[in-house]
């Protein structure tokens, strides 16, 4: 069986062989790793990831520890850390409203936070990166399933065009600089994802934890009825933040040649999809979610408010061929989601629902 080795530079005497997969690794635990973003959905699905795989030389740094907008800062954290391994999971994120709202905060703070990330760790000899970004840098009408090969055929969505292009700026990056300076930095692009530490606020939230609060409060307040936005027919691929990581964790680990493959090439980008392959009907999810909050309520969906694009799930044909797969079914992650919201979100819950019952 391969051989994959995660570090060059760690000692010998602290290497050992885990499983990811199925498959052996041979790994040097003591590898320097930074995590920008640690505390997000995706960067501490990546810490947990790292942490069960027992590495434990990670550099984390909150916001305001570290302004990663800040270029001084952040070079001369670069500087004096000198991390071998880069996960870019430090973004500004939102929804449709915060979008609409602050286009000039999500197109500035990404270029800041990714250009003078990648600028670093080029400067500080970084053995690999993974860039983080998002499938909403394809083209609005992009065939089904989107592959990679789409990038730049089209125009955006134009409700968070700005976040786009700065992402689709930082795979130009990554690309330009494995030409230029023979870096090795990758692009992932993860399809919608759900899972621990995830945002409940019913203005900001995505569609999964946002039905998940929707009927735990309805069968909280034994309502009768639960309201959907559209129709419920828009199809969407979601996945586990663990899977997500686990499949960071499996590219970052690639050995020399696949690697190679997908970050030292002139004709393509060094960009790869990250998904589970398949997707599911808004009417599917909202049931499936019924089922496990244990709300036995009626599902109405609201026609009135809009569906967005009919289907959009990514061609993962790339990562697959790798030998990657996501192992976490639709109805396990939804379990695992609502077990963490009812352990993170009892105090605030409870404060609200007594009142709103009050
Ligand atoms: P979160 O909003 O959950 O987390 C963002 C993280 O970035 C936080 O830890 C925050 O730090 C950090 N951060 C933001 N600004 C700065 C800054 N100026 N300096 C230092 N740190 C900063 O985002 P996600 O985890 O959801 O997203 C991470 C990446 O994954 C993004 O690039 C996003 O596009 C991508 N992605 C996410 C998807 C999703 O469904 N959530 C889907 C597809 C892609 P702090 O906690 O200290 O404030």
């Amino acid at each position: 069986m391969e051989q994959r080795r995660f570090s060059t530079t760690g000692s010998r005497s602290r290497q050992r062989t885990w499983t990811i997969i199925g498959e052996l690794i041979d790994v040097h635990l003591d590898a320097k790793i930074f995590v920008a973003g640690h505390r997000g959905l995706v960067g501490s699905a990546l810490v947990r990831s790292l942490r069960m795989n027992g590495f434990q030389n990670l550099i984390l740094r909150t916001k305001s520890e570290l302004d990663l907008t800040n270029q001084s800062q952040t070079e001369d954290f670069f500087a004096a850390e000198k991390p071998s391994y880069v996960f870019l999971a430090a973004a500004k994120v939102g929804g449709i409203l915060a979008n609409n709202e602050y286009p000039g905060d999500f197109v500035a703070q990404n270029l800041q936070i990714q250009t003078n990330i990648i600028e670093s760790a080029r400067k500080s000899n970084a053995d690999r990166l993974l860039f983080l970004g998002s499938s909403c840098i394809y083209p609005k009408f992009a065939s089904q399933p989107i592959k990679e090969e789409s990038l730049l055929t089209g125009p955006l969505e134009p409700t968070n065009r700005p976040y786009a292009v700065a992402k689709i700026a930082g795979i130009e990056m990554c690309w330009s600089y494995n030409r230029q300076y023979k870096t090795g930095f990758l692009a992932a692009m993860p399809t919608n994802l759900y899972g621990p530490g995830d945002n409940y606020d019913l203005e900001t939230s995505h569609v999964i934890p946002a039905l998940i609060r929707k009927m735990h409060e309805a069968k909280i307040n034994n309502s009768s009825v639960a309201t959907i936005w559209g129709t419920g027919s828009p199809r969407r691929e979601f996945l586990y933040s663990d899977d997500l990581a686990d499949a960071c964790l499996f590219l970052m680990n690639l050995d020399k040649r696949r690697f190679d493959s997908l970050v030292a090439n002139d004709q393509t980008p060094p960009l790869i999809n990250i998904g589970c392959g398949s997707d599911h009907s808004i009417r599917e999810l909202a049931v499936q979610i019924a089922e496990v909050v244990g709300f036995r309520g009626k599902l109405t969906f609201d026609t009135t408010k809009p569906d967005g694009t009919p289907r959009k799930l990514l061609d993962v044909t790339r990562l697959t061929s790798l030998g990657w797969q996501a192992k976490t079914t639709l109805s396990q992650g939804l379990k695992q989601a609502y077990q963490e919201f009812l352990m993170d979100s009892q105090p605030l819950l409870s404060g609200e629902l007594a009142h709103r019952i009050g």
